[in-house]
């Protein structure tokens, strides 16, 4: 069958590849630790899932306007602009079935044909792929994994290029739990400024940063204009299921992504909406509360990680990944977490799964039990000794 050149490059998304080998294992009586999956082991809260259910019994059932329904467009402006300390209107907020198609849209709506887009490698698969479906040239820059993952200036500098549209940061970050120094924001808000680009700040893990907030690029002199925040509540609220995610954006953009969604998804369903509504006018205990668990779970498991030869682990800083370096083991990262699963039945993600520069890391997520990481890191420790 024949494709069009513009999905050629499209993968399966590593986490859901080593959770289908490790559903077969399960399937076969093994008992598997799962590390590999980001999303957070809670159910949604229950006032929240109350309100969704409320919704469908209130027959919220039908069509919405494509960019969400205007009290969660005008809640969103107020939380999510008080959160950053600036001021936002409703008409600068675009709601969608997740944060998903806040990556992929303004390309879209943005990217011509060979334009562009920096994007942090090791990062979250879907840069890479929406920029090449948009028609975008991919141009990846590495982190400083001596640095706690935060960019590295130098090889950002040596990528910009004329054609450059677009810079992508995702701070706190996947797979790595950096966070970008107000140093590295500086710079790119300057560059961005500077060569007339945009810059798409995936703010997902906002919330999970362990030491204070984290300064958005938008809030730089001048970046309002040429941000678009890709935010949502699948990792606040742990909604992955719901589908809710939301971005900021100017104005203008926010039109043109209103008619991207109409002709594509139509509209993000209307009792989703109403559960994020009391989501983010309800209690927000339960959100902090949680940012407490996984940081006494990133404590254990780094802690464990730096304890067996051959591991070194920075800590990470916010979301719920940690991303060891395991280079002194001398074997391939693929090879490694295969044989993980198998002999250990520890299901996590070789760091390639997030581009190449992942080549000497791991990628663990902790949104899981003390218990469960206590017993991984028992087996890791076991298994690997065998090697
Ligand atoms: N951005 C990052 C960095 C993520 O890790 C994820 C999910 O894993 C997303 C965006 C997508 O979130 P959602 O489930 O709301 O589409």
């Amino acid at each position: 069958m024949d494709f069009a050149e513009r999905i050629s490059h499209l993968r399966p998304e590593g986490a859901y590849v080593v959770l289908a080998r490790a559903r077969a294992l399960e399937a076969q009586g093994r008992e598997i630790i799962h590390l590999e999956i980001g999303q957070p082991d809670f159910d949604t809260y229950p006032h929240i899932a109350l309100a969704g259910i409320q919704a469908i019994a209130n027959g919220e059932t039908g069509y919405n306007p494509s960019a969400g329904i205007m009290p969660l467009r005008e809640a969103l402006a107020q939380d999510a602009g008080r959160r950053r300390g600036i001021s936002l209107s409703a008409e600068q907020v675009v709601v969608a079935p997740g944060a998903k198609p806040i990556l992929f849209l303004p390309m879209l709506a943005l990217l011509e044909p060979g334009d562009e887009v920096i994007y942090p490698d090791p990062g979250f698969p879907t840069y890479e792929a929406a920029i090449q479906v948009a028609g975008g040239t991919p141009v990846p820059v590495p982190l400083d994994e001596g640095a706690g993952f935060d960019l590295d200036l130098n090889a950002l500098d040596a990528r910009i290029s004329p054609r450059t549209r677009m810079i992508i940061v995702n701070s706190p970050g996947n797979p790595t739990g950096g966070i970008l120094s107000r140093a590295s924001i500086e710079h790119v808000a300057q560059v961005a400024r500077e060569r007339d680009c945009w810059v798409m700040s995936d703010e997902i893990y906002a919330r999970l940063a362990y030491d204070g907030d984290v300064t958005s690029i938008a809030t730089l002199p001048g970046m309002l204009d040429r941000t678009i925040i890709v935010d949502g509540f699948s990792k606040t609220y742990a909604m992955t299921g719901w589908r809710l995610g939301f971005g900021v954006m100017p104005a203008a953009l926010a039109e043109k992504m209103s008619h991207l969604l109409v002709h594509s998804v139509g509209c993000t369903a209307t009792f989703t909406q109403y559960a994020g509504l009391a989501a983010i006018l309800g209690p927000q205990d339960r959100a902090e509360a949680v940012r407490e668990i996984f940081r006494q779970r990133r404590d254990r498991l780094i802690a464990g990680l730096n304890g067996i030869p051959g591991i070194h682990c920075h800590l990470p800083q916010g979301a719920f990944y940690a991303f060891p370096n395991v280079e002194e083991l001398g074997r391939p990262v693929d090879e490694l977490a295969g044989y993980l699963l198998e002999e250990a039945g520890v299901a996590l993600l070789p760091g390639t799964s997030f581009g190449a520069n992942g080549k000497g890391n791991l990628r663990l997520s902790y949104a899981n039990s003390i218990e469960n990481i206590e017993l991984a890191l028992e087996r890791m420790r076991i298994a690997l000794a065998k090697l």
